[in-house]
């Protein structure tokens, strides 16, 4: 069975900070097979993690990517936190080196593409007359999405969750848009040739779907 890193979030509690996990994420790689692994965001140098895991998921959480990480100035990010930034794009990267199958979710996939030297949309909500921003509807089917020469999951139109107010701007270099919403939205990338593959929407809150079933066999058996 294949061992699933997944990165835990920082988070402010009453009592301190805490790493926090939506038990999503590892109800998914269970029941795909895979046997979940929590990273704590403590910042320890990511080639300690080396050869621990055979997989890696980068997760999504409230804290945007700081738009310094990718050299640009403040506009609508929030709760950002740079140190994390700093270190999940340094597991990326050992990840990558390694050649070890990499899922990025939501702000995951964000992190993927600048890693990769993309940029984001700070906010996303004037740019579109699709809401992308359906928090309380989490586990519902929000918009579709058309996956188009995917290397990792089966071409086609899929309905999905969007629980995003930024997205994808300009693409990292290393990358392909895969799957995008009906208003231009980049819904999904890969790698062009690593197994590395970041979807904006949220399928470890969709697991009866083929579609999120796929990814995460994927990730566990790949
Ligand atoms: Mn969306």
């Amino acid at each position: 069975m294949k061992r699933i890193a997944i990165v835990a979030a920082r988070a402010q509690s009453e009592h301190g900070e805490l790493d926090k996990l939506a038990r999503f994420y590892p109800q998914a790689v269970a029941r795909a097979g895979g046997i979940p692994l929590v990273l704590p965001s403590c910042h320890a140098d990511p080639q300690h993690y080396a050869g621990l895991y055979d997989a890696l998921v980068l997760t999504g959480c409230e804290a945007d990517i700081a738009p310094q990480s990718y050299g640009e100035p403040l506009s609508n990010a929030r709760y950002c936190d740079p140190e994390r930034d700093a270190w999940e794009i340094a597991m990326y990267h050992q990840a990558k080196q390694a050649a070890v199958p990499i899922l990025g979710i939501c702000r995951g996939m964000q992190l993927i593409n600048v890693a990769e030297g993309g940029t984001l949309h700070q906010d996303i909500a004037d740019m579109s007359d699709l809401e992308h921003w359906e928090f309380a509807r989490h586990t519902e089917h929000i918009h579709q999405v058309v996956i188009e020469s995917s290397r990792i999951l089966t071409d086609g139109e899929y309905a999905v969750n969007s629980i995003h107010h930024q997205a994808v701007e300009r693409l990292g270099a290393e990358l392909v848009v895969t799957g995008t919403a009906a208003d231009g939205m980049i819904e999904l990338i890969e790698h062009h040739q690593l197994p590395i593959i970041g979807t904006q929407w949220h399928p470890e809150r969709l697991i009866d779907d083929t579609l999120s079933q796929e990814l995460f066999r994927w990730l566990t058996r790949s």
